[in-house]
């Protein structure tokens, strides 16, 4: 594949207009929207009327005027086709690691006398660590952690919740939603899926595929922003029967009664918690918009195609020999990202940056692509491979500036 090849399919890209819609310095070619989305222009428009017109000149008002109070629900409905789910089931509130927990708390308190909450030792952290909290607060629950292939072997009838990650954030692999929630289901068990690196990358379906609950993450994806507030589905189902525990007053049937017992909202207000956000929340609920007229089966296919120019550098050209792709790449069985193992992949990914290419370095020896549609071109991903492969043959990675570790990588 060449330079021409890659225009070429740019030309026949119906995505293609969409990099008008992102401020995107000029050389920079970024590899890294699922872990921070870059920023949407309308976003800037929304967020300076936030600030100078709403909070500014419309103060305390905004919260009627403006619809402050209803963001949550508004913002929650415009992620619910992105999930597959029908409306009045998802809240956007908190971080995805609160929200986690008050939604593995909720599935915990219709569990019975069972007492597992069951995960892949693969799991992204935080969803490992809130699950160990609540287990430690319960005094009942025990966090259980296995292999992926030992999943199907360990879900019997202690298993109060199966908490997954539908794409893995290392590999990029991806659970079958639908065949994993129904073998949960056949044991009785409820399952809660973590969606950070599944919306607005590849088709999620909630409803369909039953599903009990489910979080993810505003900011990668979804381009609300540097700690936007992330999202919640409950099935309407449990909405009537669960404890939420983090129950505050914005969850409360009438927060400005002030009245000192709580009483939960009808629906799935019930779920939120405190006064949201409304910085971050605007700024994603401009960035949504961005969405009214795609749909996420071209976007997946368009990372499928996308990824076809990675793994076309990494079959053919000898100067990738080092570099070995994990994970199935784009696809049925992966998200939308590109993972290749190298043992100075940290030094790499640094020495990429250098070179205007931002992708990012995961433990233990993980470079992550992230091939995100909506503003990157067959020909962004080709020069990107070009730059990594002047990196990989000049070893320019191995200069010890290069190695040093930052806080965050
Ligand atoms: C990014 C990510 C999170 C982030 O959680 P925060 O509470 O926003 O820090 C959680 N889970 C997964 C799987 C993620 O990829």
């Amino acid at each position: 594949m060449n330079r021409d090849d890659c225009l070429a399919l740019d030309a026949k890209d119906t995505l293609a207009p969409l990099r008008d819609e992102f401020d995107l310095p000029e050389k920079l070619i970024y590899l890294d929207g699922n872990s921070l989305g870059p920023l949407p222009h309308r976003v800037c428009a929304r967020i300076e009327h936030l600030v100078k017109q709403e909070w500014g000149a419309d103060l305390i008002k905004s919260w009627n005027q403006h619809d402050w109070i209803n963001l949550p629900l508004t913002v929650g409905e415009k992620i619910a086709p992105l999930v597959g789910a029908a409306p009045g089931q998802v809240l956007c509130a908190d971080s995805t690691s609160i929200n986690l927990f008050k939604v593995l708390a909720s599935a915990c308190s219709l569990s019975n006398d069972r007492t597992v909450i069951l995960s892949s030792d693969d799991n992204f952290p935080t969803d490992l660590y809130m699950a160990q909290g609540l287990a430690e607060l319960s005094g009942k629950f025990e966090l259980k952690l296995v292999r992926r292939d030992e999943l199907p072997g360990a879900l019997d009838d202690s298993v109060a919740v199966l908490l997954l990650t539908e794409v893995d954030f290392r590999s990029g692999l991806r659970f079958d939603m639908q065949s994993i929630t129904k073998a949960a289901h056949d044991v009785g068990s409820l399952v809660v899926w973590d969606l950070s690196h599944s919306t607005g990358a590849i088709p999620v379906q909630l409803d369909q595929c039953d599903v009990d609950f489910a979080v993810g993450c505003g900011y990668k994806f979804l381009n609300g922003g540097p700690g936007a507030p992330a999202y919640l589905y409950v099935a309407e189902r449990h909405q009537r029967n669960v404890n939420q525990p983090l129950s505050g007053w914005m969850g409360h049937a009438r927060p400005f009664d002030f009245v000192s017992t709580y009483e939960p909202r009808a629906g799935i207000a019930r779920f939120a918690s405190g006064t949201p956000g409304i910085l971050g929340l605007s700024s994603l609920d401009a960035a949504l918009d961005l969405w009214h007229n795609i749909d996420v089966e071209s976007v997946q296919a368009k990372s499928v195609s996308l990824a076809n120019v990675v793994k076309d550098f990494l079959g053919n050209d000898p100067a990738f020999s080092a570099m070995a792709m994990i994970g199935p790449g784009p696809g049925h069985q992966g998200g939308s990202q590109v993972s290749l193992r190298h043992k100075h992949a940290y030094a790499i990914v640094q020495a990429l940056i250098e070179v205007d290419v931002i992708g990012d370095f995961r433990e233990p020896d993980i470079v992550r692509l992230g091939l995100c549609p909506l503003y990157l071109s067959h020909l962004d991903v080709f020069d990107a491979m070009q730059r990594l492969r002047e990196v990989l043959t000049s070893e320019i990675y191995l200069e010890p500036g290069f190695s040093e570790r930052q806080f965050v990588t």
